[in-house]
């Protein structure tokens, strides 16, 4: 049977690698494996309308407004209907599907991934940030209407390859590969740039998870992620840094196996996993994994004095989930600073650590009674506070420097 797709952020790498999926699936299917209700995209109007038109979507949604026109023109002719705005995104993340791919980048994701599940549609969870910030709502939603969060982030794809029976559980082992400056010393970290930390060794990203993998930020909110994802409290969930990205991560039982799921790093693997469970596995052709060329996996502790990313997510953990919004906020605010130029590397971890300490991250011990607008309204005061914090930390070094 072939199943009906959503792509929310069809243009980014993860939404190209999802179509990737689908094209290699329909080429090689006697009856198509997937056909395409919508792909959204924030400002990138070709990008969108060449992609709407190759796979034959029924719509196509451009966040940005005053691309509308153009992308209509563009569309005019095809039989596909050109839709625009943030209402819009919502809009097309309701209309039932087999499955909606959540693959837009920072809490902008979030309220079509609320608008997916209220639907009843299950979703392919790639945007880390929507669970990291609304995990307990999320799940809520999903246990009440039946709709299904599938893991799509390749560490917590893995987990749910190989979680069976919860019960006998002891451990989620969560694999990072430590980013491009594993090896870098702390005192060079501060004079990094955007490109040398968007150069990643194994994976090929969009550039503010890419920031993320090389400050350990993105396997914080991982582990977040995960507490939420598999209702597991983060004294139970171990990082593990693992250079070759091939094992890609864990779970150890209360017999003494441990399970785990390894290929070579290519988010085709998850995705197509996410798009077919609980169907027949989908045929990719992502290179094969051969141990024999790789020959050896190696091991080691999370350095917390470099990168102490991994502690404050285990902080915000045990605040609540306040603390959570606020950690991504942060995050997300210092990233896009550092890739403007606008602060350092290691400022990143400075802001987040600034903001966990805000009243405003103290607010909530358990989590549900956070509506998606508490939510939302959380995490634009968190905003505003975090510039701040950053116009602050430049103050300071300007005066330092004088
Ligand atoms: P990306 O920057 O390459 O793509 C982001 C997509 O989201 C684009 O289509 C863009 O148009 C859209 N978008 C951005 N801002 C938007 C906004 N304000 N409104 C509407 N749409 C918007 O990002 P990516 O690397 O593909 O990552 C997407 C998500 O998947 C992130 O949450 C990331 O953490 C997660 N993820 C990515 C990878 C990976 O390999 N890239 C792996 C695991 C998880
Ligand atoms: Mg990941």
């Amino acid at each position: 049977m072939t199943k009906r797709l959503t792509i929310m952020g069809a243009t980014g790498s993860v939404g190209r690698s999802a179509l990737s999926v689908v094209r290699h699936a329909n080429d090689t299917a006697a009856d198509p494996a997937f056909a395409i209700e919508a792909l959204t995209a924030n400002t990138d109007c070709e990008g969108l309308a060449t992609l709407a038109i190759e796979y034959n979507a029924r719509r196509a949604v451009i966040a940005d407004p005053a691309q509308y026109a153009t992308l209509k023109e563009r569309l005019s002719g095809t039989g596909i209907e050109a839709m625009s705005g943030s209402d819009a995104l919502a809009d097309v993340a309701q209309l039932p599907v087999d499955r909606v791919l959540a693959a837009i980048v920072g809490i902008a994701g979030l309220k079509s991934t609320y608008a997916a599940l209220a639907a009843g549609n299950s979703v392919a969870l790639a945007n880390k940030e929507s669970m990291v910030c609304a995990g307990p709502l999320l799940s809520a939603l999903s246990r009440k209407n039946g709709a299904a969060i599938v893991p799509t982030d390749s560490e917590h794809n893995a987990i749910f390859q190989v979680l069976e029976r919860p019960e006998d559980v002891e451990r989620l082992i969560l694999t990072a590969s430590g980013g491009p400056f594993l090896a870098t010393p702390r005192t060079k970290l501060a004079n990094v740039t955007p490109d040398q930390a968007c150069a990643h060794p194994n994976w090929s990203m969009g550039r503010k998870i890419s920031v993320d993998s090389a400050s350990f930020m993105n396997k914080a909110l991982e582990l977040i992620e995960a507490s939420y994802l598999f209702d597991f409290p983060e004294a139970r969930i171990d990082v593990l840094v693992h250079p070759q990205s091939i094992i890609h991560s864990l779970v150890a039982y209360r017999d003494g196996s441990t399970l785990a799921q390894l290929g070579t790093p290519d988010m085709q693997t998850p995705i197509a996993h996410a798009l077919s469970w609980p169907d027949r596995r989908t045929a990719t052709n992502v290179k094969r994994l051969n141990l024999l060329d790789i020959s050896q996996l190696s091991f080691q502790a999370v350095d917390d004095e470099r990168f102490p990313a991994i502690r404050l997510a285990r902080q915000a953990l045990n605040v609540g989930p306040s603390a959570s919004i606020m950690m991504n906020c942060a995050n997300e605010v210092a990233v896009a600073a550092f890739l403007a130029g606008q602060c350092r590397f290691t400022d990143i971890s400075s802001v987040v650590e600034e903001a966990l300490g805000l009243d405003i991250a103290q607010t909530t011990g358990s989590g549900e009674e956070f509506s998606l607008s508490d939510v939302i309204a959380l995490d634009q005061e968190g905003r505003h506070r975090c510039h701040e914090l950053i116009e602050g930390l430049n103050a300071r070094s300007r005066s330092e420097a004088q």
